[in-house]
């Protein structure tokens, strides 16, 4: 991208302006999008474009090491994007010696997010069965080098809601981590792990082996977490904030817990309130990890 901006600690420059070329390299997933040929499950390069252009013609900075960081976290906000380089070229910066280019270049991943994830499984994978392979998947996303976990809560035993009723009862659990991925790679994460798990879509809500969903990525608290309506990714989880079988483990390993509801952010404990969870049982045998 290239346009005139006003960045620069001489006052001439703040006057008049320069020209400002930017690159801008993205590192997303595009399988998705390959596979659907749907630009929402992509980054609009035209959107990513204007933003940038508006930041080069925007309110000026002295250094182009702020321009670029600015430009970076811009990126960033758009939830396919895992990591950005941002150069900035000055080609007319008064530098006083012959040049033929000043650029400045920044990398940048997220800072690690705080995401919550729900398990849930009711059919045996092999010889494991359903609480062995709540235990694994936490085991499997405690390998992942870009996601560090927090907090685990116990296992509980729940009856089916929705789907098929003639399904077994489901054992539940709730992980609490911190990830530098982005929400659509953190989920084809958690789809990875089920697939590991031979997870089958055939009935909706009907039995598996394992279910993987992503309740929250950032902090509703903080005003940071990520609001998305797509269907790929919809975020807060739409159904989460109703689902006993999601907020009762949640709340055990996290007791502080709070979720985006709408406008809202509403301690998890309060949405429990009216909940008849009388069938969100906690398994005898499971500890409360603590990894
Ligand atoms: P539910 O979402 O009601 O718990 P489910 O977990 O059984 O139902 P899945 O078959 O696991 O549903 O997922 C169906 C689709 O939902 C997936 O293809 C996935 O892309 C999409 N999806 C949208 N938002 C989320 C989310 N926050 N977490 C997990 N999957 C999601
Ligand atoms: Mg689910
Ligand atoms: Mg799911």
């Amino acid at each position: 991208m290239r346009g005139r901006g006003f960045h620069g600690v001489f006052e001439h420059e703040r006057r008049e302006g320069q020209e400002f070329v930017v690159d801008v390299d993205l590192v997303v997933d595009l399988a998705p999008a390959g596979a659907s040929d749907d630009l929402t499950d992509t980054v609009n390069y035209g959107e990513v474009g204007a933003a940038v252009l508006a930041r080069i013609e925007g309110d000026p900075f002295d250094l182009i090491e702020r321009l670029a960081d600015i430009i970076a976290s811009d990126a960033l906000s758009h939830s396919e994007v895992d990591e950005v380089t941002v150069t900035v070229h000055k080609p007319q910066a008064p530098v006083g010696v012959p040049f033929g280019d000043v650029t400045v270049r920044v990398t940048r991943r997220r800072d690690p997010v705080p995401v919550v994830v729900a398990v849930g499984a009711n059919l045996p994978h092999g010889l494991a069965r359903p609480e062995d392979t709540v235990a694994s998947a936490l085991e499997s996303l405690t390998h992942h080098p870009a996601i560090r976990v927090v907090a685990t809560s116990a296992a509980f035993d729940t009856a089916p809601v929705g789907g098929p009723a003639d399904q077994p009862d489901y054992v539940n659990a709730v992980v609490l981590a911190r990830t530098t991925l982005s929400p659509t790679s953190l989920l084809r994460q958690l789809h990875a792990v089920e697939a590991s798990f031979d997870r089958r879509r055939e009935v909706r809500w009907g039995a598996r082996t394992l279910d993987l969903d992503l309740v929250q990525y950032g902090d509703p608290a903080g005003g940071t977490d990520v609001v998305s309506d797509r269907e790929r990714l919809t975020l807060p989880h739409p159904r989460a904030h109703e689902r006993g079988f999601v907020l009762v483990p949640w709340l055990d390993a996290d007791p502080g817990a709070v979720l985006r509801v709408g406008a809202d952010v509403v301690p998890v404990a309060e949405l429990l309130a009216p909940l008849d969870t009388s069938d969100v049982r906690r398994r005898p045998d499971a500890p409360t990890e603590e990894v």
